[in-house]
């Protein structure tokens, strides 16, 4: 089992409708060491990319996208949920269904911060349907840049966005893999990945 597993087994908690919560160590509170260890993480596994930008999405992508560019040294940018309608022509906009909130936000990142010359590693904490990485990937490809991997914090095997972006031909890395969860009994059952 790796670091993030035995994390999650231990501090995280199992919610009604396959939610996981992890707030006292990744996306409310969070343990910067163990953020530094993901970080690095990615960067061994993305390190021969070229990467230019990380991208992610707000609020939860953020800390663990910061802790990414540290090692790879390129900035971060992180799409902003926009409720504003008036978003003129310098903007990459996605549209994305939240997993947690069941809403649809308009995502959107200037054209000032993605262009065809980049090399975007993708970065968010958790994959459950998909929708945020989509959204992530459309951005990134209307700017002509060029997606070079996809990084999950964790991922819900058990949902199918893992699936999806696989079959595009994404390489997509997921720290941990969730195959089942149970709110009643409290076990986590994980896919087996590499050791870390
Ligand atoms: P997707 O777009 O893949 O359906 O869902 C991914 C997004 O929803 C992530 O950005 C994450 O913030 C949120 N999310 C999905 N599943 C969970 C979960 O089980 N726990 C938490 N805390 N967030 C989740």
């Amino acid at each position: 089992m790796n670091f993030l597993e035995e994390r999650i087994l231990k501090d995280g908690v199992i919610k009604p409708n396959n939610v996981l919560k992890v707030d006292s160590f990744l996306n409310h509170q969070m343990d910067i060491e163990l953020m530094d260890r993901i970080g690095e993480e990615f960067y061994n596994r993305f390190k021969d990319q070229k990467v230019t930008k990380v991208l992610t999405i707000e609020a939860s992508g953020i800390a663990i996208a910061c802790s990414v560019a540290r090692y790879f040294k390129v900035p971060v940018v992180f799409a902003k949920k926009s409720k504003s309608i008036n978003i003129d022509g310098e903007m990459y906009i996605a549209e994305v269904e939240s997993f947690t909130h069941k809403n649809i936000n308009k995502v959107i990142v200037s054209k000032k911060f993605i262009s065809d010359t980049d090399k975007v590693l993708i970065i968010d904490d958790f994959l459950a349907n998909g929708c945020a990485m989509q959204g992530l990937i459309s951005i990134t490809e209307s700017a002509g840049a060029e997606v070079v991997g996809l990084g999950i914090a964790i991922e819900k095997g058990f949902q199918i966005g893992g699936k999806v972006l696989r079959n595009l031909g994404y390489h997509l890395e997921s720290l941990a893999i969730v195959e089942s969860m149970d709110p009643e009994n409290h076990t986590v059952e994980f896919r087996e990945t590499a050791v870390v």
